[in-house]
């Protein structure tokens, strides 16, 4: 059965970013229970991903699984035109007691590229609203990844963010460099420069600001010092540009807060959240607004925002967002992300001393090991799954992001393994 499944896959499956004739090789999973993934050979894997970012509470959780039970025997989908229910407005009140009161208004979408698409249509529509109709460009910071549909491509790093073949037929953004102050440097103001004399040319026609605040994940696992988008969101509001983050890889305690933005001084005008929202239970996203700027769409002709998927605030998934949601809230994430930070870096330090290594960070529940060369992912990959570990590199980035309920021994199991795999590879590095 085992070769059967492979070659069906192999033959008829697209997996991301793979070829269809070459493809990496993959792994079948059975299961998967906490942050252990079963193998279909029996072999168990120490999850170091959290399926991208998602599964903070790990996999196949008790309290999760009865919440989607209970309301998949009510009605797992709806259509939200015309109709409301209780898992969307639940998990309404509930989102909306963890954010700041500047955040009132509520958009469900269906997957994280969906928010993004959302969130740059809410800041155009409310610059149209405002009659100042050419405000529809926008600006960024390089190295950003804010997913894979055509306007979130845009925005993504021309380079490193996988789209470049598209590049000649997306709309051109205003692309500076992404701070070079990193988390726990000084903040050095010339990073502010490009973004200053890009909003003195070009500030009519630019909508918005939009960027991953304080980490930059699939575009570069950069940390950058928070006070740069204190004086960002300032020189925005100076200059009537609006400021969107994209929370979808950072909302749900993954950097140490509960939202990126409460490291700094100020909160967005449009937020993006996803990922960690239903636990990987589900896709589903969201995109939170002011009054100000959904009462100015909403305001003013057509009167309506132009956006309505059709799984929008599918009850299911609203469920399951709402039960993970509770989950976090209870079970003290603060502190078990703050321990596994302390863990992190006390025990990813010794890959500094590799030749192969070029830098070790640690924020919040992220450890990244940044190599001076491209590590080859399919084998490298099969070192880890022999190891025991699913971590899955790209490019010169080896990084972990666990659940969150990870114990400090298996913690210490997947750092030790990482590391082992990491030396290999540093002693062909030499050779
Ligand atoms: C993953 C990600 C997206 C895209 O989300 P999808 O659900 O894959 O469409 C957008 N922005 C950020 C920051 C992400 O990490």
């Amino acid at each position: 059965m085992n070769n059967n499944y492979i070659s069906f896959d192999r033959e008829h499956l697209w997996h991301p970013y793979t070829s269809t004739t070459n493809p990496l090789p993959v792994y079948i999973v059975k299961r998967a229970e906490g942050v252990e993934i079963e193998l279909n050979n029996g072999k168990i894997l120490i999850d170091g991903m959290s399926s991208w970012w998602a599964a903070v509470h790990g996999y196949n959780n008790t309290y999760i699984n009865n919440a989607a039970i209970a309301q998949l025997n009510k009605m797992s989908h709806i259509m939200f035109g015309g109709f409301t229910h209780e898992p969307a407005i639940e998990l309404g009140k509930l989102l909306l007691s963890i954010v700041s009161p500047k955040l009132q208004k509520i958009f469900y979408a269906d997957s994280g590229s969906v928010a993004v698409e959302v969130a740059m249509k809410m800041a155009v529509q409310y610059w149209y609203g405002k009659k100042q109709p050419k405000k529809t460009n926008f600006v960024t910071i390089r190295s950003g990844y804010h997913g894979d549909t055509w306007n979130a491509m845009s925005v993504c790093d021309p380079v490193t963010g996988m789209h470049s073949i598209f590049e000649t037929d997306l709309s051109k953004r205003y692309f500076i460099n992404h701070p070079k102050s990193k988390f726990y440097d000084e903040f050095d103001k010339n990073d502010l420069k490009e973004l200053i004399d890009i909003i003195k040319i070009h500030k009519d026609n630019i909508a918005a600001l939009i960027l991953e605040p304080v980490v930059q994940g699939a575009g570069g696992m950069y940390f950058y010092n928070p006070e740069y988008l204190n004086y960002a969101y300032n020189l925005c509001k100076e200059n009537n540009i609006l400021v969107i983050f994209d929370e979808i890889a950072t909302g749900f305690g993954r950097t140490g807060k509960l939202f990126a933005y409460e490291h700094t001084k100020v909160i967005p005008d449009i937020m993006c959240i996803g990922k960690a929202l239903t636990a990987g239970y589900m896709t589903m996203s969201a995109v939170l607004t002011s009054d100000d700027i959904a009462d100015t769409i909403s305001n003013n002709e057509p009167y309506a925002f132009m956006h309505g998927p059709t799984f929008m605030g599918n009850p299911l998934a609203c469920a399951i967002a709402k039960a993970s949601l509770d989950l976090l809230l209870k079970n003290d994430w603060q502190g078990k992300v703050k321990k596994i930070e302390e863990q992190l870096k006390k025990e990813l330090i010794a890959a500094e001393n590799f030749n192969i290594v070029k830098e070790v960070r640690v924020l919040g529940a992220i450890g990244v090991i940044e190599t001076k060369t491209a590590v080859d992912l399919a084998k490298i990959q099969q070192r880890f799954v022999e190891e025991g570990i699913w971590v899955r590199p790209f490019g010169k980035l080896i990084y972990i992001m666990p659940p969150f309920i990870i114990s400090s021994s298996q913690l210490s199991f997947l750092t030790s393994k990482l590391i082992k795999v990491v030396s290999e590879f540093d002693k062909d590095y030499c050779s």
